[in-house]
């Protein structure tokens, strides 16, 4: 059986000054044990995230293709597991629009957070406009195709559906969808590495709150969430966790 796995991705929020929230979140984390969780903080919080945050895994929200060289502004997958990380995201939408950057791109940037012993949360998630017209199973069956780094495996790898519209708007699709977006998630998986595609989790992400994240966790395929605006804070990112404990018993 996958395990539920909540993880927060904070993007470009948070300072020191947050950092008692995230010794609330680890507390919830070790007081719901059968649950994992992790939390992808801005770079410059991962050390003081990892000193507060006794054994909740702390990630990045991403990390450069390569492993050193002229890459002004950038960081390596070496200088995060330094940090103390031992995760991060890759191919995020919020990176796709922003950055341009494309499913081989987070390809190479999950080969090389495997390099460094990192674990991955790989994203994929159509846009509106590709919803609208009917394309998202193709346009997710794709990003799959070209991100899904060599060997996989659910050990290191987790994937991500989060359907872009659904991204920080307060909008989710129904959860008949969801089951059946991440039943196309693990059929391609199944495709792409045989029986190893049973134990990868699919995590949903998208406007998921302490409302509403019981009964996405407990949608088929779904093996946990992915949350941004709802992970800023212990007072709504525990009732998420507790949500996904409540699944788990
Ligand atoms: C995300 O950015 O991965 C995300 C799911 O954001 P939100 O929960 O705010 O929609």
């Amino acid at each position: 059986m996958r395990r539920k796995l909540v993880a927060g991705n904070w993007k470009m929020f948070g300072l020191k000054t947050d950092l008692g929230e995230i010794e609330k979140i680890a507390a919830a984390a070790a007081a719901n044990p059968q649950v994992d969780v992790a939390l992808c903080v801005p770079f410059t919080l991962i050390a003081p995230a990892v000193a507060v945050a006794a054994g909740l895994p702390i990630g990045a929200q991403d990390l450069h293709e390569a492993d050193k060289g002229p890459h002004t502004g950038c960081i390596s997958g070496a200088m995060l597991a330094e940090l103390g990380a031992t995760l991060t995201i890759v191919g995020h939408s919020e990176r796709r629009a922003d950055q341009h950057e494309t499913s081989h791109d987070a390809w190479a940037k999950a080969a090389a957070a495997r390099r460094h012993g990192l674990k991955v949360i790989l994203c994929c998630g159509e846009t509106e406009a590709e919803h609208n017209a009917g394309r998202a199973e193709r346009i997710v069956q794709s990003q799959i195709e070209k991100s899904l780094p060599d060997l996989a495996g659910p050990e290191w790898l987790t994937l991500a559906y989060e359907p872009r519209w659904a991204i920080g708007t307060g909008k989710t699709p129904s959860l008949e969808d969801i089951a059946a977006m991440h039943a196309i998630g693990r059929a391609k998986l199944r495709t792409m590495v045989g029986d190893a595609a049973d134990g990868i989790r699919i995590l949903y992400g998208g406007s998921v709150t302490g409302t509403n994240a019981e009964a996405i966790l407990a949608t088929d395929n779904v093996d946990g969430a992915l949350v941004g605006g709802a992970s800023l804070t212990a007072e709504k990112f525990v009732p998420i966790i507790e949500a996904a404990a409540r699944v788990s018993r």
